[in-house]
């Protein structure tokens, strides 16, 4: 605005005082009407320099108007021609005017032709063809042609065909039209191209060690100052030279694109929570260890010889005791910190959307969350498709939320995993379970009689099924073996399969090991299965996790193959209900499924409160009483996570307030009292000075942006700078040696040199799938 009244207000005063004159170098003008000066001139300033400066400055003055009205080169504009269009158009196109250009590359249209422009930018390509030579330069913004052809100057002809490929460049020239045969549609400056006047290097470059993608200039977007998205995996350098250098990489037009969609994604959701009452706070990057979750990342301190900051797996407990210090609503773009074996989809520190709320229910922070999830996901979630999509329920009510909600026990059932692909079908279906109650149990025990005929299944604890539709003809033996061999290193024995062909008019199995089935048992188990003619059928037996998860993992990989997930559709769902705890087996004691501070269901505290009485009164019974654990388990959290296409992009939960209960889950957890009070005390105590009822969730935003960027394969695709699989950073080659002064500041001192992988050695545990992502 402040811009066009500017403008607006030359045009106005042009005519009466009837300037004129031609451009010179705008570096010869009066100090103070330098372009950067001239920008934030106000209208009343440069009238009244206009009115009392000298007559340099009043030339100046008229001159700098009249640059827009005839630029050189350029015919004077035709008389009908409205005056004060043409000068908005040659005038800087918007903030992004500084002291060394007017415009940046891909802002210039064919409005702006006739306009005097200055740009600088990068040299993406010099070709010559033959007497013209064409440099096209590029800037996040965009890409623009400058022409520099048998009318330039000489010394401008010869210039140009020295510059090397990504030197930093500034050009000053007219914008013209290019010969309709050149205009090139698919690139935003294609009708375009500057003719030079003036080229300067403002830094030669060396040629690069990896070449840059060539696609960008057709595409990008100059409003919201996206680059294009061109699949740009034809760098052809590996990964690690990409690392090495990824200040090369980051001019790529798929990472910058990246980038800025996770700007746009980080301002939305500040601009929701910000409406919604939010307020952002910082938390400590310095703080002290929690025994719980991953390992920490430990900081040694100077002034406290022999004691250690961690760095925070998460804000959780500071945005805990904002609630409890009465702050209400808080969030924080909070990065986070985990020490532990990194795979493609990890990263050592990572970035959460991070909340908490004050009197809430968990209702409260999931319509809250659901409004998150859409700035996060706006992208990609049209309004339209959130209307149509019969699985997503229209928010109309205050009670309603817009994401199905799933339990997770359903979820194991049908799924096989606590955070489902529901792009597809494909359930697991339940034949058999030694649990009585699970199934209708006289039809599966029949079926459980007949498959043990069939194969060994004496010992299993389940059996369960998967019908993949109109599989039947295109799957061979060797596509049945390679599905096998992925369920066994699930830890299944194998895999029981038939194919569903039709006899009279009825589906039936004929052939696979299932064929063996006696013909009635064999047709009632494909009715029972809903198994249509073409079906593929796969059954698995054994211990009802191994089962379920590598049938989950089955029935996703089977998905993908055979193309039946729409990748341009994105399926939200909450789960709840998750048992607030479960069995670790490799320390053989209980742990959080979500995480310590998570509360049980409110109508299970009590029942906590009184298993806990009988830890409290035998110690070892934790160990020993089988019961004991067995009630523990069947408890269950007030905890939900959101899951995406099989994702888990976040998880939270209502929090104890009462010190009771959590210095009960505490000690369900193996905690003893003065460890308690050793490492939480301070959250006991502050639970018992008036803690609100509160509860709060975590996105994981790295995630999330991978999610919504179609040309992102990992999480080093939307991470400026990213490490690797080592945890290592390639280009400043962190982590790095230190000097011996600084180990003795800090009183640390060298036992042994060893070259082994930190990584490799005593690799922490791996949390359960539901907590892999999130951190306590
Ligand atoms: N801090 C939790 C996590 O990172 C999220 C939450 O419960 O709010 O998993």
């Amino acid at each position: 605005m402040k811009l066009l009244r500017t403008t607006c207000g030359f045009a106005f005063l042009a005519k009466p005082l009837g300037a004129s004159g031609v451009a010179r170098d705008v570096r010869n003008c009066p100090l103070r009407y330098q372009p950067w000066a001239f920008g934030r001139l106000s209208f009343s300033r440069c009238w009244l320099h206009f009115l009392t400066g000298n007559s340099g400055e009043r030339s100046f003055l008229a001159r700098r108007f009249e640059v827009a009205t005839h630029p050189v080169g350029a015919s004077r504009p035709q008389r009908k021609q409205p005056r004060s269009v043409k000068l908005l158009a040659c005038s800087a196109a918007s903030e992004t005017q500084t002291s060394l250009r007017t415009h940046v590359c891909g802002a210039l249209r064919s409005e702006h032709v006739g306009c005097t422009v200055t740009v600088c930018g990068w040299a993406h390509t010099i070709r010559d063809r033959g007497g013209v030579t064409f440099l096209l330069l590029r800037d996040r913004h965009g890409i623009v042609q400058v022409t520099i052809d048998a009318a330039s100057p000489e010394a401008l002809r010869t210039q140009v065909k020295t510059i090397r490929r990504e030197s930093v460049v500034r050009v000053r020239g007219t914008v013209r039209a290019r010969d309709p045969a050149n205009v090139n549609a698919s690139m935003p400056t294609g009708s375009v191209e500057i003719a030079a006047h003036v080229i300067e290097v403002l830094n030669r470059a060396d040629p690069l060690p990896l070449v840059l993608d060539m696609e960008r200039p057709e595409t990008g977007n100059t409003t919201t100052g996206r680059p294009g998205s061109g699949q740009l995996a034809t760098t052809g350098a590996s990964e690690e030279t990409r690392l090495r250098y990824r200040y090369l990489d980051l001019r790529r037009a798929s990472l910058q694109s990246a980038l800025i969609r996770r700007h746009e994604a980080t301002m939305a959701v500040r601009r929701v929570l910000d409406s919604l009452g939010f307020v952002e706070i910082e938390t400590p990057i310095l703080t002290r260890a929690t025994p719980e979750g991953a390992r920490d990342y430990l900081v040694p301190s100077r002034v406290h010889r022999g004691k250690w900051y961690a760095l925070p797996q998460s804000p959780q407990l500071y945005k805990q005791l904002l609630m409890i210090g009465g702050m209400d609503r808080y969030f924080q773009v909070a990065r986070c910190f985990r020490d532990e074996d990194l795979r493609q989809d990890r990263q050592p520190e990572f970035t959460q959307v991070d909340l908490e709320m004050s009197f809430v229910g968990a209702a409260d922070v999931m319509h809250t969350v659901e409004r998150v999830a859409e700035a996060l996901f706006s992208n990609v979630l049209s309004e339209q498709e959130l209307k149509n999509d019969e699985v997503l329920v229209r928010n109309t009510a205050r009670q309603g939320l817009r994401f199905p909600v799933m339990t997770y026990d359903d979820c194991m059932e049908r799924y096989g995993t606590d955070a489902p692909d529901l792009r597809f079908g494909l359930e697991l279906q339940p034949i058999w379970s030694a649990n009585q109650g699970e199934f209708n149990t006289a039809q599966h025990w029949h079926f459980f009689e007949a498959l043990c005929a069939v194969a060994p299944f004496r010992g299993a604890e389940t059996i369960r099924a998967l019908v993949v539709p109109g599989a039947a003809p295109h799957t061979s033996r060797k596509v049945i073996d390679d599905y096998t061999q992925f369920v066994k290193q699930l830890g299944l024995s194998g895999l029981l399969w038939g194919k569903i062909g039709s006899s009279d008019g009825r589906p039936t199995i004929n052939s696979g090991p299932l064929n063996k089935l006696e013909p009635t048992v064999a047709g009632q188990l494909v009715e029972q299965l809903g198994a249509r003619p073409d079906s593929l059928l796969l059954v698995a037996a054994g211990s009802r996790p191994v089962v379920l998860g590598s049938l989950g993992r089955l029935r996703v990989k089977i998905a993908k193959e055979r193309g039946f997930v729409d990748e341009t559709d994105y399926r939200f769902c909450w789960v709840v209900g998750f048992p607030l705890f479960a069995w670790d087996d490799e320390y053989n004691r209980l742990t959080s499924v979500h995480h310590p501070f998570t509360s049980p269901r409110e109508d299970q505290r009590d029942l906590l409160l009184t298993l806990v009485q009988r830890i409290r009164e035998k110690p070892d019974s934790l160990s020993k009483d089988a019961t004991l654990t067995q009630e523990l388990l069947k408890l269950r959290a007030e905890a939900y996570d959101l899951v995406c296409n099989g994702t888990e992009i976040g998880g939270g939960s209502i929090r104890i307030y009462d010190p009771a209960i959590q210095s009960a889950v505490l000690s369900v957890l193996a905690i003893s009292d003065e460890e308690q009070q050793a490492k939480f005390g301070f959250l006991l105590q502050a639970l018992r000075y008036g803690a609100p009822p509160h509860g709060g969730f975590a996105f994981g935003l790295d995630r999330c942006i991978l999610m919504t960027c179609a040309q992102a394969k990992s999480l080093r695709d939307v991470i400026a700078f990213p490490k690797t699989t080592s945890a290592s950073e390639l280009m400043t080659a962190a982590p790095s040696d230190v000097d011996e002064r600084q180990l003795a500041d800090l009183g640390i001192s060298r036992v042994a040199a060893h070259e082994e992988r930190i990584d490799q050695i005593d690799a922490p545990k791996v949390p359960q799938d539901s907590q892999e992502t999130m951190p306590v």
